[in-house]
């Protein structure tokens, strides 16, 4: 049985983290507080850090961290 007596910061973590859910793992970035997709998230350079949200009726700032999955293919050389 799960449980469920968790103290008053540990359930605002979870209400935090599940209000977030789209938040992670997204093509482009989506701020965690206006819920805002930002386009061209590649051109951040750093991988990690913090932005402020670029739309005017947001405008809070919000950490980010960027992960790359490399792949590789090969094929016979014609
Ligand atoms: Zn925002």
């Amino acid at each position: 049985m799960a449980n469920t007596n968790f103290t008053p910061e540990q359930q605002a973590f979870i209400d935090e983290w599940e209000r977030t859910a789209d938040c992670r793992n997204t093509p482009e970035m989506v701020c965690p507080h206006c819920f805002g997709t930002l386009g061209d998230s590649w051109a951040y350079e750093d991988d990690e850090g913090e932005l402020a949200c670029p739309y005017d009726d947001c405008g809070k700032v919000f950490s980010y961290e960027r992960r790359t999955v490399v792949t590789y293919s090969t094929s016979i050389p014609s």
